[in-house]
């Protein structure tokens, strides 16, 4: 239960704010008459537009129209719920907060709490100073610097170590005043055989699970022996721990997270690890299990409004499959999810020490949609060329169609593509996994905002692919277009070397197809399928589509740019942004 503050206390708290200081911790502010203005922390921008009134302790923007006192402005970029930002003030600003009255029962629960998230805090600083202090631990030290962790981001994380021995905590912590009853309701004990207590984890490298503010709740565990049973243990699931909520590294990923506009979610610890101290600080991790909706919640707060949440789990099969449930349970939510597609056999923690941080950089910045993972994985493994392996696909794309809203576009265009790659009629596919949207007997063309997907995944027809289709269906005009579109607007090596070969071959995109590139020449051959359903377009349609593409571009670099680092990038991209949504607006009809 959240517990509620009583409205003198959250009076008070607001009162104690210095608004100008607070606001100062995120973006630089000067005094303007009696008001102090910046750059808004909420949106990108080269000329200020957000103020703050110090007198009253509001702020707002005439940018992007957000608005509101310290509490809003804490909720919103370190997503918090309204107690944790109450909180998170009234710590900063020494208030002293009072609840409602509670029920003696209620009372009673909320002070067991305290307890024991007190006994999990004692028990991370224990673990943390055993790693870095004990003979005990050097194997452990040493197994983590192998890994590349500098002694810094290990003190950041509050990384551990559990002495071997059968009770260093328990005798600890009883010293310390904690009854045994505690120590088993936060997990850290468990009973022998023979009924007595002893160290849940022992000889263990430790990783404190702790919640959006940093409490801890729990702890993940590896085994530095072979002999140890499992390699992870976790802390079992109690009243303050519950498994499917944890997301490790989310207490120093949200605020990193929250201005980047996305989140990172890998397998392993140790792989938040080196993201982090890599640069990459919007990381988190789920711990081997698949992603809950409770998870999800979580990410989707942390990344913001218009955030993304990108995946980068293991390349191998179970990596795989968590993907896809990931992607069949975030179906309801205003999500959108990205697969970041990562070498066979190497996790992001060997990537970056392999090859450097710009390594995944560029993998997240080519990130498919998840539609065209999902279909691209189902179709991967089936053998097409049979009508038994074209029927187990379609069984398997089955689930992934039925999971699509009923009677919208994307489902429609997922049907499509389906019936395209397994080379069978639309309607053999809509009879065997269900009607598909209103009207789809005309050709429907994704839209450039749609995030449309094709064949397999080598040969995706995105945003991108489309537009190349559509150049290849426009004759002239589409030869002048694509000579526009450069390198840096397509994300694949594979798209730009298909528009390469169109330009090359004004009229007929299917001649000369490389006989020794598979991979090139069905995409092209998929671009050519495209471009032959669609009406030739017209200028406007290119111009508009051109336009997208091109936002799309300059959204990527300034994902980049705020990865570097790279400040005066930011805000020539910024500006470049602001540039092509005015034109789009324009050539869309609308007034801004
Ligand atoms: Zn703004």
């Amino acid at each position: 239960m959240a517990p509620r503050y009583t409205q003198d206390s959250i009076e008070r708290t607001r009162e104690a704010v210095d608004m100008v200081e607070l606001v100062s911790t995120r973006t630089e502010l000067r005094r303007v008459g009696s008001r102090w203005v910046g750059l808004c922390p909420f949106h990108d921008e080269r000329t200020p537009s957000f103020s703050v009134d110090a007198e009253r302790k509001l702020y707002n923007c005439f940018g992007c129209g957000v608005g509101g006192d310290a509490i809003t402005f804490v909720r919103e970029l370190e997503a918090l719920d309204f107690p944790d930002a109450v909180e998170a003030l009234a710590e900063r600003y020494h208030v002293e907060l009072k609840r409602e009255r509670e029920d003696p029962e209620e009372e009673e629960r909320r002070r067991r709490r305290e307890r024991l998230l007190a006994l999990l805090e004692r028990a991370a600083n224990f673990y943390a100073t055993y790693l870095h202090e004990s003979s005990e631990a050097r194997r452990a030290r040493e197994y983590l610097a192998e890994r590349g962790l500098s002694a810094e981001v290990l003190r950041a994380f509050r990384v551990g170590y559990s002495p071997k021995a059968w009770d260093r905590l328990l005798v600890g912590a009883q010293r310390d005043g904690f009854k045994p009853e505690e120590l088993l309701g936060a997990g850290l004990v468990q009973r022998s055989r023979s009924g007595g207590l002893l160290d849940r984890f022992r000889g263990r490298i430790m990783f404190p699970l702790a919640d959006a503010r940093g409490r801890v709740l729990g702890f993940g565990a590896r085994a530095m022996r072979d002999e140890q049973g499992a390699k992870y243990i976790n802390t079992s699931e109690s009243d303050i721990y519950h498994k499917g909520r944890q997301l490790f590294g989310i207490d120093r990923a949200r605020s990193a997270a929250a201005k980047a506009g996305r989140i990172v979610v890998v397998e392993g610890y140790t792989d938040v690890l080196a993201l982090h101290q890599a640069g990459i600080e919007e990381t988190v991790a789920i711990m081997g299990t698949a992603l809950t909706q409770d998870q999800l919640g979580e990410l989707s707060r942390a990344a913001g409004r218009e955030g993304t949440v990108f995946l980068a789990f293991d390349a191998d099969r179970s990596g795989q499959e968590a993907m896809l449930r990931a992607a069949r349970i975030a179906e309801d939510r205003d999500l959108e999810l990205r697969v970041v597609r990562m070498p066979a056999g190497k996790d992001p923690a060997e990537l970056v020490a392999a090859e450097g941080v710009e390594a995944v950089v560029d993998r997240l910045a080519s990130a498919l949609s998840m539609l065209e993972f999902a279909v691209g994985r189902a179709l991967e493994d089936e053998d097409l060329e049979t009508p038994v392996g074209r029927d187990r696909a379609l069984g398997r794309v089955r689930e992934l169609i039925a999971a699509a809203p009923e009677r919208s576009a994307r489902r429609d265009h997922l049907v499509r593509l389906v019936a395209d790659r397994l080379d069978v009629p639309v309607d053999y596919v809509i009879a065997t996994v269900g009607r598909p949207a209103a009207g789809a007997e005309s050709p429907v063309v994704p839209g450039p905002e749609q995030r449309a997907t094709s064949p397999p995944a080598v040969a995706r027809l995105d945003a991108e692919g489309v537009f190349l289709a559509l150049c290849a269906a426009a004759g002239k005009a589409g030869e002048s277009y694509l000579s526009r579109v450069s390198d840096s607007h397509l994300s694949s090596g594979m798209l730009r070397r298909a528009r390469d070969h169109l330009i090359g071959h004004p009229g007929d995109p299917l001649a000369d197809l490389p006989g020794d590139d598979h991979e090139l020449a069905t995409l092209l051959t998929a671009l050519a399928v495209q471009a032959d359903s669609l009406e030739a377009p017209g200028e406007g349609r290119l111009h508009t589509d051109f336009l997208h593409l091109d936002k799309r571009r300059i959204e990527r670099e300034l994902r980049h740019a705020r990865a570097d680092g790279d400040f005066a990038r930011q805000g020539e991209l910024a500006a470049a942004l602001q540039q092509v949504r005015r034109e789009l607006d324009t050539a869309m009809g609308q007034d801004s």
